[in-house]
């Protein structure tokens, strides 16, 4: 096509010079009431949008088009930038009339996932960001690499920086590809663009679309000019500097590229240290956003009682950035405390803020200028529930510092007000627009429209009577204007002041002058109206815009105050208590504490108590489903809770101020994710050996699951000694590894808990309480017994699991391999680890493997039994809810049972293989 671009039609010709201008997106081109694109595009926009495709035909040979119906726009632009396709739009940039030839368009805005500002095409209550990462000499070698940022532990130091189009909030930071890791999830950006140098690992990371930009506009001289329209260069870090400055070129580029954004009022600088520490790992484990198994619920929508847009995005930043600092934590959870100790205060304030609409994201189309007058009177309305708001604060001294804040911005209100009509029409062109009162010549000039209307109206009585002719008729065409219409009966009426204009079948119209001068008049003064009208919007929008940085301190005043209402209503709606959190707090305490979303669908959630001091490992212990991991997230929420300055779900809380948590669940199911999961688990383990310290929560569930028991009971137990000896964090460890437990009699840091079965009315049932010391390593047998499991068979099992213990299977690290047979468990999931189901079920089958053959096989029922329940279990397996993993897992099982049953050649049976290729 583009060879014979000398041929092409003039519109086409000038696409082609669009796209190959814009080569990395999309381009649509504005023709009348579509949007268009042609040839390769109109095949790939007509595929993801599901439009049809036309083929075009012209002089100089077919084309393909498709076209995206205006009106409906976002609907199919959505689906392209899902679909991760960069769309530009070229807009008429000249007025159609007044073109000679072919109208100049020019591309007005380039959409991409992380840059759109259309309301339509973004999440209301959460952030849309781009992240960019850069090296501090833009990637190139010859330019001595100046170091940014300090902590690298090692590798290059990177500048990451990342900004809302939408709503104008930037930010900036540095640190080593661990750090940018983190600091990428907690980010969570819709796009990133990854500099030249930087290590591709760290952008292919990122779970994203990721952007390519020229090179040049890394380079450190370009970034620098760039960000100088922003901030001053000086106050960042040479890599925060390309970061940050290429960025916000990025983001100039898809708003068309005309000058800075304005609403992008500060690039803010920060340290990640500042905040609580939770990577990508603890964000996922302990759901705070993002939901992968069971409820569906997460915290973020257990606590969002917001009720603005911006209170909403505020509670997720600092659920995302819990604090650090012991004052602003405490300071927090007075204005909580305050909220929540005045019902109508804090309903006031709420009830106010469901009109507030979203004035960061109206202020940055006020920058834009792309605010119609609609959103202006939003902007107005917004304005106008803050007194209410400040009236409800008043006298609330811990509210005091936020009323402050809370400027109504009466001068722009009023402004808005007197300007504004009070239901505008969607466009601005169209008049309508400004109120009557506002300015002199407008309300002139609509004077002589009416006046001019009002003429007319009663020229068609005049007439009638002057002329006597009584079917005389007044009307209006577009095309031919005002005329007077007479049937051709009456014809030998009309005066001689009349002029024909039109000839009809059954009437001739005619005009006046004086009709004709009116018409002019009005016709004349609607366009001078209407004209004048965007005039004075315009400028109006300009002088709100001049505005943007008292808009946007307001905005972050009715942020604050949302969210606070929010996390008192929350607390005390749900029986949230304040938690102490004081200088001389060197331990967690809960009284009854819960776990906040899994209380909300639990028929009766069990409140449980935790006592450590500081440096505490607590090994907990217990069969599957009894509730270790429920009750380890609960105490580490409750931590991230305290320092995002909620109040907790217990009776009493103390908690000290922690760096960092971390969350490391053990061969999790997830084998989808390529790399094997023992290998991810043993990398993330690793993580939390090295970078925790002694003020540190780490949670530790089931580690060493992912390979052989032996393997994984030697490096659980020296996980817990490092944790103990070297970081001294306060660590929970959930384990299925009974050997541990007697860590708690070497080291006095180490202590036990367990949760247990037990029968209650006459059924098997867990109890969900959490108790001192070690669940008994045979409570697999034990709750077989509880089930029902026939005594001789019991009697044997507790046998097996004495001689187990003996033969040291039970000691750890150093300890020999177990004897054959007694491992099979861990198989399906660890000493003791099975469920109720299969406890109850196979209880029999523990260490059964040392009966081989027919001969020496138990007794007869016992194998038949074993058949039977095998078969029941083959067939009872919910292949619907089991993943693939712990089906490979139950396969093993079954296999391996089914040796036994059978003529029993254990040679068959890999004691170590956990089927999950868990070998590294
Ligand atoms: P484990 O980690 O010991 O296998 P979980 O913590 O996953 O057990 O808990 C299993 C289930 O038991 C959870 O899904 C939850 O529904 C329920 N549960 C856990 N703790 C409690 C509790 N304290 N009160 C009521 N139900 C609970
Ligand atoms: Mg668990």
């Amino acid at each position: 096509m583009l060879d014979r671009r000398e041929e092409l039609t003039p519109m086409l010709a000038q696409y082609v010079e669009v796209a190959e201008r814009y080569d990395d997106a999309v381009v649509l081109f504005r023709v009348g009431d579509f949007y268009k694109a042609f040839c390769e595009a109109a095949d790939e926009v007509a595929r993801v949008c599901e439009l049809t495709r036309i083929e075009r035909e012209d002089s100089t040979g077919t084309y393909t088009a498709c076209g995206i119906p205006v009106d409906n726009a976002p609907k199919y632009l959505k689906r392209l930038l899902d679909a991760e396709y960069r769309v530009a739009v070229a807009d008429q940039v000249e007025d159609p009339e007044e073109a000679s030839g072919l109208v100049e368009r020019a591309v007005t805005q380039v959409l991409t996932p992380g840059t759109v500002v259309e309301e339509e095409l973004l999440a209301e209550g959460s952030n849309t960001y781009v992240a960019c990462v850069a090296t501090a000499d833009g990637g190139s070698d010859d330019s001595a690499a100046e170091a940014g940022g300090d902590g690298a532990r090692d590798g290059p130091t990177y500048g990451v920086a990342h900004v809302d189009v939408s709503t104008g909030e930037c930010a900036v930071t540095a640190g080593d590809a661990a750090a940018v890791d983190e600091e990428l999830a907690r980010i969570d950006p819709a796009e990133l663009l990854g500099g030249p140098g930087v290590d591709p690992g760290v952008v292919d990371g990122a779970d994203c679309m990721v952007t390519e930009r020229d090179a040049g506009k890394f380079a450190p001289d370009a970034a620098g000019a760039v960000l100088d329209r922003y901030a001053d260069p000086d106050r960042f870090d040479a890599a925060e500097r390309v970061a940050a400055g290429a960025l916000l070129s990025y983001a100039e580029y898809t708003q068309g590229d005309d000058g800075p954004l304005e609403y992008v009022r500060r690039v803010r600088r920060y340290d990640p240290r500042r905040s609580l520490r939770l990577d990508a790992t603890a964000l996922r484990g302990l759901e705070l956003f993002e939901n992968h198994v069971g409820s569906g619920r997460t915290l973020f929508d257990t606590l969002d009682e917001t009720r603005s847009a911006l209170g909403r995005r505020r509670l997720r930043a600092w659920l995302r950035r819990p604090l650090v600092d012991r004052e602003a934590i405490e300071a927090r959870h007075d204005a909580v405390a305050a909220f929540a100790e005045r019902t109508l205060v804090r309903e006031d304030v709420r009830e106010a803020l469901s009109a507030a609409y979203d004035l960061e994201r109206l202020a940055g189309r006020v920058s834009r200028g792309r605010a119609n007058a609609r959103d202006l009177r939003s902007l107005h309305d917004t304005l106008a529930a803050v007194p209410a708001v400040r009236e409800a604060l008043a006298g609330v001294d811990a509210l005091a510092d936020v009323r402050a804040d809370l400027d109504p911005l009466d001068d722009l209100r009023e402004l808005i007000d007197a300007a504004v009509a009070e239901d505008p029409p969607q466009e601005i062109t169209d008049g309508g627009v400004i109120r009557a009162g506002y300015d002199d010549e407008l309300d002139e000039i609509r004077t002589t429209a009416r006046e001019g209307r009002e003429w007319i109206a009663e020229l068609e009585e005049r007439e009638r009577e002057r002329t006597g002719i009584d079917t005389l008729e007044v009307g209006y065409t577009q095309v031919h204007g005002y005329y007077i219409e007479v049937t051709n009966g009456q014809l030998d009426k009309v005066p001689d002041d009349y002029t024909r204009r039109q000839t009809l079948k059954n009437s001739e119209r005619f005009y006046t002058p004086e009709l004709k001068r009116r018409e002019d008049e009005i016709l004349g003064a609607d366009e001078r109206a209407d004209a004048l009208e965007y005039e004075l919007f315009v400028d109006l929008r300009e002088g709100v815009a001049v505005e943007s940085d008292r808009i946007g301190a307001l905005a972050d005043a009715v942020a604050r105050v949302d969210a606070l209402a929010a996390l008192a209503t929350a607390a005390v709606e749900r029986d949230y208590v304040r938690p102490e959190v004081g200088a001389d707090v060197d331990e967690i305490r809960l009284k009854r504490s819960r776990h906040p979303v899994v209380e909300e669908t639990a028929a009766e959630f069990v409140p449980n108590d935790a006592a450590l001091p500081r440096g505490t490992v607590a090994l907990i212990t217990g069969p599957n489903m009894s509730g270790k991991s429920t009750y380890m997230r609960q105490v580490a929420l409750a931590v991230v809770l305290a320092q995002a300055g909620s109040f907790v779900p217990a009776d009493a809380a103390r908690l000290p101020v922690v760096d960092r948590v971390f969350t490391r669940v053990g061969a999790s199911d997830d084998i989808a994710g390529g790399e094997s999961t023992f290998m991810r688990e043993m990398r993330e383990l690793t993580d939390v050996l090295h970078d925790a310290t002694a003020d540190s929560l780490v949670v530790l569930d089931e580690v060493g699951r992912g390979t052989s028991t032996t393997d994984g009971r030697a490096i659980a137990r020296a996980a817990v000694e490092f944790l103990h000896d070297e970081t001294g964090a306060t660590t929970l460890f959930a384990t299925h590894y009974h050997g541990l437990t007697d860590l708690a009699d070497e080291y006095d840091r180490v202590v036990n808990r367990h949760f247990a079965a037990a029968e209650r009315d006459g059924e098997v049932t867990f109890l969900h309480r959490v108790r001192e010391g070690a669940a008994s390593s045979s409570y697999g047998v034990e709750v077989a017994e509880l089930a029902g499991v026939p005594d001789p068979v019991v009697a044997r099992a507790h046998d097996l699991v004495a001689a187990d213990r003996e033969g040291g299977g039970g000691d750890g690290a150093e300890s020999p391999p177990d004897p054959a047979g007694t491992d099979d468990g861990e198989a399906a999931g660890g000493d003791g680890q099975r469920t109720l189901a299969e406890v109850a079920t196979n209880g029999h089958d523990r260490g059964d493997g040392e009966r081989d053959g027919d001969k020496d096989a138990g007794p007869p029922a016992v194998r038949d039994d074993a058949v039977a329940d095998l078969l029941a279990d083959l067939r009872d397996l919910p292949l619907a809810e089991t993943t693939p993993l712990e089906a490979l897992n139950r396969l093993h099982d079954l296999q391996r049972r089914a040796a036994e049953a059978g003529d029993g050649d254990r040679d068959d049976t890999d004691d170590d293989a956990t089927l999950d290729g868990g070998r590294p």
